[in-house]
């Protein structure tokens, strides 16, 4: 959740672990700090964001100079206020070991409880700082312990998930990391190697990096790197080349990365289907999954589990493979999958998507879905993640970075792969030849469609601001349309913090229409298809209550216009691939009124990208 980085090699290490916090902000940004080693340990913590530490750091970095050692954290806090003082890293009552941490220390409390017992005195409220208080007392116990030694030692005292960086000047020149459900990469420069939670800080001094998995260790020197078990089992690690460039994690020219995201979805939308979608051919081509087609095909019933955003493209993803391949589908939060003891067997195939395949919940679900014996499938965006290494199968997103806490381009990446899922599951089955063309071809058409949308962005803007200062929205949608009126719901309250509902229009009746009035804006999600007589009188229902009607519609649709207050035209096509084209003018909505409203659109209050704890 939060980003850690670290620096060993022969340049100045504060300016670089600066940067690379910069890259990592979007993790985690409620305070940050980095610890270093030159002659001694200076180190700098404070509550606020990557750009403040930048200037205390600035305003004095004599102490800094010549460490060519360090390590650097973006918090996003579980135990303890955002402070300073629970800000990371943790040193000892010494000054001479410094640990940074990612993750939860789950019986940090007993471990605390017996450390201030023996006298040990805690600086802070958070879970991490036992972790250095427990090393230095088994460092205490015996001198003679490298730091790997001493960590390792530690580790086995804790329960709960990490990713640690730690140094120490009883033991110089080497920086210690281990893994345990938080992400770690290591970056293999020329005499110098980077540390990071993701490749992002990394990408633009190496492109080879090693990817750490959980229950590994590695020591850091300016020579090498050496990678083991946390039992102390020497491993080999494969070299892996990065394939994106610092051009991708860089928002070119756009004021947010979440608009240029927005802006990348019709190239994003090219890349995803890039080889896999052969419409004149009348088949998809889905390398990661080809070898398990069949068993996939045979699935009695399928099970997708994610969070979020993803848990919305996972309901669109039920109702294609449903209605494509007529395989019976259940979505479920990945959260709620792993604790509820669901019925799942060999027969079972679970499908578990996330941006980041670093999603605990989702990792969690997975794990317990394998251990049920079912199939295992996954929908990542980031290469060579967990998620993407322990399913047994799956296909990649290929959206490129997203750094936007608020996913724009990933989601739209993973209802096209969810579409191309449903149609390969379909073939020989429950489509003839022509309908899989035909539906290969609307896919085709897609991104020439989100590239009209985007030219709305000015018309959506304005009614943007006749909106930003409402309390509530009511976001409805039927059929296809519905998790995307849950979805544009979600976009909104996560950006600009406007409490904001989505609901199957047909549901409104039952409840939410005791809220309309002429301060509650809907925005009713009204294109032509089987139900469209049914939402235009949801949209008159709204109407004779005084509520504000935003409508997203078909072009040319005349009767919408009529009745809605503002009407958002997109181009028409069939109720399958409608959500791809809905959700754009309402992540559209949503950055406008977030932007107008002045919130921070790239890092919003109490959010984190890539969710990795539980
Ligand atoms: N649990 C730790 C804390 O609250 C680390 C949180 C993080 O991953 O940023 O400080």
């Amino acid at each position: 959740m939060c980003g850690i980085v670290g620096y060993i090699g022969k340049r100045e290490a504060a300016p670089l672990l600066l940067a690379g916090l910069h890259r990592l902000e979007y993790r985690g940004y409620d305070s940050a700090g980095i610890a270093l080693q030159n002659g001694g340990m200076p180190y700098l913590k404070q509550k606020g964001s990557v750009g403040d530490l930048q200037k205390t750091y600035e305003a004095s970095p004599a102490k800094m100079l010549g460490a060519t050692i360090g390590i650097g954290h973006t918090r996003w806090a579980t135990h303890g206020d955002p402070s300073d003082r629970n800000s990371h890293p943790h040193l000892n009552a010494d000054g001479d070991i410094a640990i940074i941490h990612n993750g939860i220390i789950e019986n940090y409390s007993l471990v605390k409880q017996e450390l201030q017992a023996e006298g040990y005195v805690f600086q802070s409220d958070t879970d991490s700082e036992v972790l250095v208080q427990l090393i230095d007392r088994i460092w205490k116990s015996d001198a003679s312990l490298s730091l790997e030694a001493v960590v390792r030692a530690a580790l086995r005292h804790v329960e709960g998930a990490y990713g640690l960086c730690a140094i120490s000047l009883r033991d110089p020149g080497k920086i210690v990391v281990a893994r345990k459900g938080s992400p770690l990469v290591i970056g293999i420069g020329e005499g110098e190697y980077f540390i990071a939670s993701d490749a992002a800080p990394i990408v633009e001094h190496t492109n080879r990096v090693v990817y750490l998995s959980d229950g590994e260790m590695a020591v850091i020197t300016r020579s090498g790197y050496q990678v083991r078990t946390i039992e102390n089992v020497a491993m080999e690690k494969d070299v892996v080349e990065l394939d994106f460039s610092l051009e991708k994690i860089e928002k070119g020219g756009y004021e947010h990365f979440m608009l240029k995201e927005i802006f990348e979805q019709p190239a994003v939308m090219h890349d995803v289907m890039r080889g896999r979608v052969r419409s004149d051919e009348g088949r998809v081509v889905l390398g990661g999954i080809e070898d398990y087609l069949d068993r996939l095909k045979q699935a009695k019933r399928i099970v997708i589990c994610a969070c979020g955003t993803s848990w919305h493209a996972g309901l669109i993803g039920e109702y294609l493979i449903e209605d494509f391949a007529r395989i019976p589908v259940e979505v479920d939060y990945a959260s709620e999958f792993r604790y509820r003891n669901p019925i799942i067997g060999p027969d079972d195939v679970v499908i578990v998507i996330s941006q980041s395949g670093e999603t605990a919940d989702t990792l969690a679900a997975l794990r317990a879905a394998k251990e049920k014996g079912a199939m295992v499938m996954g929908i990542c965006n980031v290469v060579g993640s967990t998620i993407a290494r322990e399913t047994m199968c799956g296909i990649y997103t290929h959206a490129g970075p997203e750094v936007g806490v608020a996913s724009t381009k990933a989601f739209t990446a993973q209802v096209i792969v969810l579409y191309m899922l449903a149609l390969a599951l379909s073939k020989g089955r429950t489509i003839s030849h022509d309908e899989m063309r035909l539906s290969l071809r609307e896919l085709s058409r897609v991104p020439e469609h989100a590239s009209r949308i985007l030219e709305l962005d000015r018309q959506i803007q304005e009614i943007a601001a006749s909106y930003k200062d409402a309390r509530n929205f009511l976001y409805l949608g039927r059929g296809y349309n519905f998790p995307v009126a849950l979805e544009g719901a979600l976009k909104l309250k996560e950006i600009s913090y406007i409490h904001a509902e989505g609901y199957p229009a047909a549901e409104m009746k039952h409840g939410p229409i005791a809220l309309i009035d002429e301060d509650m804006p809907v925005v009713v999600i009204a294109t032509r298809d089987s139900s469209y007589n049914k939402i235009l009188s949801n949209i008159e229902e709204v109407r004779s209550r005084k509520g504000r009607v935003i409508a997203i519609a078909s072009e040319g649709d005349a009767e919408v216009a009529r009745l809605a207050d503002h009407v958002i035209y997109i181009p028409q096509a069939s109720a399958q691939i409608m959500p791809l084209l809905t959700v754009i003018p309402l992540q559209l909505l949503s950055y406008h009124i977030a932007t107008l409203r002045g919130c921070n659109v790239d890092r919003p209050r109490n959010l984190a990208k890539s969710v990795t704890v539980e």
